[in-house]
């Protein structure tokens, strides 16, 4: 039970020069090849139950790390992070970068399609929704852009049955209907003005080829902004064949785009469970090609290919993993010394929590509610639970809105900051009464239980925003005295038998998931990360990353960051010499130690 931080050496990979206004002036692509960042591989201690207290592992940034994909230069440091052992509870604990000890995070018992051998099922559309139940959590509920402006009930037909080919004569694809590709490459351009970070990656490139040779099988939500990821990594030289991680969220017409211009795209909105396990299958499973990179959301992609094609890791140069569930899953196997191939953690990443669980929630709440209940907000009273980063988001948006928001906690911490942020802090039974809406977003379970549902007043919203939908009781609402009755797509009423109603929202599954879009821009920051972890894997030499589980060092995030800057006009400030002697920094960055958060 340790907290490594291991350091590695820079990819040497080569980019064309581009004017420097198009990057950032402390882009990690122009820092000097002799520079080091300084990290020690030794905690100062690692507390091994989540009661003890912790101290932080000793990082140390002496000289900055140095320059990514520029010839002859250093690999900023990517740390690894262990695990420690699975706590009495039964639970499992981690270490944090910040050297805290959390229980990881609570998954839904996961079940995957091992014992298949053939794909011959092809349930019905009512049979999809309880076959889904069998596959994992995250192909159910994760995070990404769901929309799809195109509807698909009109059409029966399975994909599976259909014989496809885009305008030059491939087939290599299985979609809903490719003639929706131009309605698709217009949401692919959409997208394409709020990803300023990846279009810069595209300008960069400039006819060098970071990714030539990678032959990348993904496993991603299939939206207009993974449509501007896959067209990224086209850009920079790779080959890619993508599936859908999740079953619902599939814009068909941006998999007709991007199957259209040629990718090989496996996915739709509305999948089977065989379908799904199906499509990921013909990803990997083709003919005199073999993927030597993996880009997963899940970790049902890395599965599969653990359980039918294990040789395949020969050739696979490493894994880049973007959700929490698909880590957690990775930490399990390298504790159980299983990991055959490095991966990149993307979803610790500081660029990924920061904004993804702050401000993506800080926006979708408030589109979320209002969507499905058109809800007004201002002098509603709401009481959210947690204030973490997703939290503080939500509490945030609707205190703007002229909410009286009032917050649960079980952190001190935490707690604390709700108050100094002026909300008022409370036990969920002293507001369950009086409350208009209850949000929950904790990452725990049963939070929100039967007794508080029955004690809250006629037409009290509730919601969930955590990663998976146990922290509302909802199977407790499933009783005979109970009516339920679907009044708007995503929308229950629970009634009781004094006519008292709830309105739960998408079952108690993430809101913003199911009921709204995410920010484009936001999931530019993660692409991103995505795609320079890609590419840091891919050019590794041997021996760099071991079969473990890497972060992105600070560099990275900062790097990561900084493409984002100008779409705000923004001016960022240079550390003069003196200044950067006095605070021990290069100016190039990393300007904060590894575990800062
Ligand atoms: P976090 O760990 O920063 O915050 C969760 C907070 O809940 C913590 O402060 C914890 O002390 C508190 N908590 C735990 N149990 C509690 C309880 N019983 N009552 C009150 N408070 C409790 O995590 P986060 O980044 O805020 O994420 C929260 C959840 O949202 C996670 O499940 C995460 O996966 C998910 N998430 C959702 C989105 C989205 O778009 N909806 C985005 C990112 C993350």
């Amino acid at each position: 039970m340790s907290v490594q931080v291991l350091a590695a050496e820079m990819a040497e990979v080569e980019l064309k020069d581009v004017p420097s206004k198009e990057l950032t002036p402390e882009s990690p692509l122009t820092t000097k090849a002799d520079d080091k960042e300084i990290v020690e591989s030794e905690p100062k201690a690692v507390a091994t139950s989540a009661t003890t207290p912790t101290m932080e592992p000793i990082v140390k940034t002496g000289d900055p790390s140095p320059g990514f994909l520029i010839p002859n230069t250093k690999m900023p440091q990517a740390s690894a992070m262990k695990r420690t052992d699975p706590q009495q509870n039964g639970g499992e604990a981690f270490v944090n970068r910040d050297g805290t000890v959390a229980e990881a995070p609570r998954l839904k018992k996961i079940q995957f399609a091992d014992q298949k051998q053939e794909f011959n099922k092809r349930p019905t559309k009512i049979g999809r929704r309880s076959l889904s139940r069998s596959i994992s959590q995250s192909s159910t509920d994760s995070y990404g852009s769901a929309a799809s402006y195109t509807d698909s009930s009109d059409d029966e037909t399975s994909p599976r049955d259909k014989q496809q080919k885009n305008s030059k004569g491939n087939g290599d694809f299985c979609i809903k209907n490719i003639k929706q590709a131009d309605f698709g490459r217009r949401e692919i351009e959409i997208a394409e003005q709020e990803m300023p970070a990846l279009m810069a990656l595209r300008k960069r490139a400039q006819g060098e080829k970071p990714l030539a040779g990678a032959k990348v099988v993904g496993c991603t939500h299939i939206t207009a902004q993974t449509a501007v990821l896959m067209e990224t990594l086209s850009a920079l030289g790779a080959q890619c064949r993508w599936a859908a991680c999740n079953i619902y969220s599939t814009q068909n017409e941006v998999a007709a785009a991007l199957a259209e211009g040629g990718f090989s795209v496996f996915a739709w909105k509305g999948e089977s469970e065989d379908d799904f396990w199906w499509c990921i299958d013909r990803c990997v499973n083709l003919e005199g090609w073999q993927p030597n990179m993996i880009l997963d959301d899940g970790g049902d992609l890395t599965h599969w290919i653990y359980k039918k094609y294990p040789n395949m890791f020969k050739k696979i140069k490493g894994i880049v993993e973007e959700s929490v569930t698909g880590v957690h899953r990775l930490y399990q196997l390298s504790k159980a010394g299983k990991l055959c191939v490095p991966a990149m953690n993307v979803n610790d990443s500081v660029t990924k929590q920061k904004f993804d669980n702050l401000y993506c929630c800080r926006e979708s709440i408030l589109d979320g509610l209002k969507r499905t209940t058109d809800v007004m907000f201002g002098g509603k009273q709401v009481v959210v639970c947690g204030y973490g980063e997703v939290g503080k988001g939500c509490c945030a948006a609707l205190k703007a809105m002229g909410s009286i928001v009032y917050v649960t906690e079980i952190d001190p911490i935490c707690a604390l900051q709700a108050c100094m942020d002026g909300f008022r802090l409370v036990k969920l039974n002293e507001v369950i009464r009086q409350v208009d809406i209850v949000i929950t977003c904790t990452g725990n379970k049963n939070v929100v239980v039967r007794e508080y549902l029955d004690r809250m007043k006629n037409g009290c919203i509730v919601c969930n925003m955590g990663h998976s939908n146990t922290e509302i009781d909802v199977a407790s609402l499933r009783t005979p005295e109970l009516t339920w009755e679907r009044v708007r797509s995503q929308v229950d009423h629970v009634i009781w038998p004094d006519g008292k109603r709830i309105v739960l929202l998408a079952e108690g599954r993430l809101l913003n998931l199911s009921c709204s879009t995410v920010p484009t821009f936001v999931l530019s920051i993660t692409a991103t990360t995505q795609a320079l972890a890609l590419i840091e894997l891919y050019n590794a030499p041997e021996g760099r990353y071991k079969q473990d589980v890497y972060l992105l060092p600070k560099k990275m995030d900062e790097y990561v960051a900084s493409l984002h800057l100008p779409t705000f006009d923004a001016h960022l400030t240079e550390l003069s010499d003196e200044q950067a002697k006095y605070l021990g920094l290069n100016k190039n960055g990393p300007f904060k130690p590894n575990y800062y958060r």
